[in-house]
């Protein structure tokens, strides 16, 4: 019997690990990544606790050496969809009834067994598969991770803690039920970590899922569900099915039971499965959760009191780490024509020093883009760019996908402040540069704010507090996560709940209690403690 009245005190961030050269930490993890070097791991969908291979596979391969196979996994046909939902609502009963506390320390016994056993394992496996540096891979796949597990455990008492008020006459509750069905997680390559969110958010309140994983991040999510076993998420709760994603959604949209998507991707995937949900739902016995974080175009922006060498080096660093492959990536910027001279040589400087090759690596900052067809639609950009007469290439523009998929870190001067660099999300490594007159502040403030369709991350650079707070006022509703002379990437479980609005999805912040209430439909209950027994009002009598 469980009759603890229970609360979690708010946690701490995982801390990150530095991996200095000739470390301990170092060593275990080459050795890691040489072990699945060597390997190539034959990878089953898990439905129900069960592994299943259906002998209809794809590979995994490097995206810095796509020469080299990783790993083969099996796609899941209609028969396991369908199987996977069955799964789930079988589980459905069993982990909603059990008491929350119980759910919480599944998810605390997550956190504690990826930041000791399985911290190198899914740390290489993001790297080797994901193309992420070493830093990179252990911000999200380990920290980022470990943070959602710890974070939403304790942000989850805190929602069953928030009850209606009471009097002497009458008990008040809220009961936070879990949605009525099942949720569909779709997710990105880019976080491991977000892999783990769109599952275990809904988890946590009482949810099953179907979890569609990426064709480009099979293996770390692989890993993944391992640890969620090895943690106690009981069997059926989370079913992970790898396969093609219109054929997955066909089953899913299908199903009466559907009662949530939990995306993360692009805002064309987003916009089509939206779509999808809606011409089905005079099927559903819900209205179903609709929860997606999509894309970004974000910017930063120079007033001419920016520090210099802190500017150049947030776009140099919020363009370029993970290959610009951020939803929070810088990749266009705005900068007054009195500090460029200087700014321009300052992060020229500063690009010219970045490595790329070999993820595992530590030398190389920057690793490849996902896969070809990546490649090739920023490549595409980069040719185009070369011979437009609004744009001047002022550091990189190469690229080569011989061996790994590799795009040059690249900045492009940009006359037209609407060239197509500066509206479209290229997820690489590009940054679009537009230059304004020091008077024209305001009217450029206007121009970023209309530019682009989405609305995810932006930075304001001034150390003038009026121009800051112009800025601020500006750009409400241009970027759900703002920053301060910083990057606009590298949110923190806890610190930046994360998320944007317009084109760049619902805005139900990842890492904070709104992400939480959207799987749950409170139920209120009243009791009276002494019902009237007359008719008669009481001034009747
Ligand atoms: P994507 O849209 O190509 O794919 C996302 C997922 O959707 C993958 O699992 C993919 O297989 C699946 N998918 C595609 N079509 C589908 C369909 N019809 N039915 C079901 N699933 C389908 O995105 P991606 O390339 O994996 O990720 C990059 C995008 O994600 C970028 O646009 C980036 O900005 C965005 N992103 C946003 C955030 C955020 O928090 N806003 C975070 C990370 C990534």
């Amino acid at each position: 019997m469980n009759n603890a009245v229970f609360r979690l005190e708010r946690p701490h961030n995982e801390p990150v690990y530095r991996y200095d050269p000739d470390s301990e930490e170092v060593r275990q993890l080459q050795e890691e990544i040489l072990r699945q070097s060597k390997a190539c791991v034959d990878i089953p969908l898990i439905i129900g606790g069960r592994e299943i291979r259906t002998g209809d596979t794809a590979e995994v391969r490097m995206p810095h050496d796509h020469g080299h196979r990783l790993a083969v996994y099996h796609k899941a046909g209609r028969a396991e969809v369908a199987l996977a939902i069955e799964s789930a609502l079988a589980a459905k009963d069993a982990w909603m009834n059990l008491a929350w506390e119980e759910r919480v320390s599944i998810s605390l016994k997550a956190a504690e067994l990826l930041g000791k056993k399985y911290r190198n394992l899914i740390n290489a496996a993001t790297i080797l598969g994901q193309s992420k540096n070493i830093q990179q891979a252990e911000i999200d796949a380990a920290c980022e991770t470990i943070d959602y597990f710890r974070f939403n455990a304790y942000f989850a008492s805190e929602i069953y803690r928030d009850q209606p008020m009471s009097s002497q006459l009458m008990l008040n509750r809220i009961e936070y039920r879990p949605l009525e069905g099942f949720v569909y997680a779709v997710t990105p390559f880019n976080f491991t970590a977000i892999a783990s969110n769109l599952n275990m958010s809904p988890a946590i309140m009482g949810n099953v899922t179907v979890w569609k994983p990426s064709d480009t991040a099979i293996l770390s999510n692989y890993y993944l569900m391992k640890l969620l076993q090895e943690a106690g998420v009981p069997d059926g709760v989370i079913n992970f099915v790898p396969g093609d994603g219109p054929l997955v959604s066909g089953v899913v949209f299908a199903h009466r039971e559907f009662a949530g998507l939990h995306f993360t991707g692009s805002n064309g995937t987003f916009n089509r499965l939206w779509r999808q949900i809606a011409e089905n739902l005079d099927n559903y016995r819900s209205y179903p959760r609709v929860v997606g974080e999509t894309g970004g175009k974000d910017f930063i922006f120079a007033h001419n009191s920016a520090d210099l060498g802190a500017l150049s080096t947030a776009i140099a660093l919020g363009a370029f780490e993970y290959q610009g492959q951020k939803c929070s990536a810088a990749s266009r910027a705005y900068i007054p024509a009195s500090i460029w001279p200087q700014l321009e040589g300052e992060l020229c400087a500063r690009v010219a020093k970045i490595l790329m090759g070999d993820a595992a690596d530590a030398e190389n900052l920057m690793g490849a883009v996902i896969d070809e067809r990546a490649f090739d639609k920023i490549a595409g950009f980069l040719e185009r760019a070369k011979v437009s007469p609004d744009v001047e290439v002022i550091a990189g523009g190469g690229s080569d996908k011989s061996k790994g998929y590799f795009v040059e870190p690249t900045i492009l001067l940009c006359k037209n402040p609407h060239y197509e660099t500066m509206e479209t999300e290229l997820f690489g490594p590009v940054m679009s540069v537009y230059i304004y007159d020091d008077d024209k502040f305001e009217e450029t403030l206007a121009l970023c704010n209309e530019t682009s369709p989405y609305a995810l991350t932006g930075s304001i650079f001034s150390n003038d507090r009026y121009a800051a707070m112009k800025a601020c006022d500006a750009l409400r509703y241009a970027a759900g996560n703002f920053y301060f002379n910083d990057k606009p990437t590298g949110a923190v479980v806890g610190q930046q709940p994360f998320g944007g609005s317009r084109a760049s999805g619902t805005n139900d912040k990842a890492g904070g209690r709104f992400n939480l209430l959207r799987w749950v439909s409170p139920r209120t209950i009243k009791e009276n403690l002494t019902p009237p027994t007359d008719v008669c009002y009481p001034h009747m009598f």
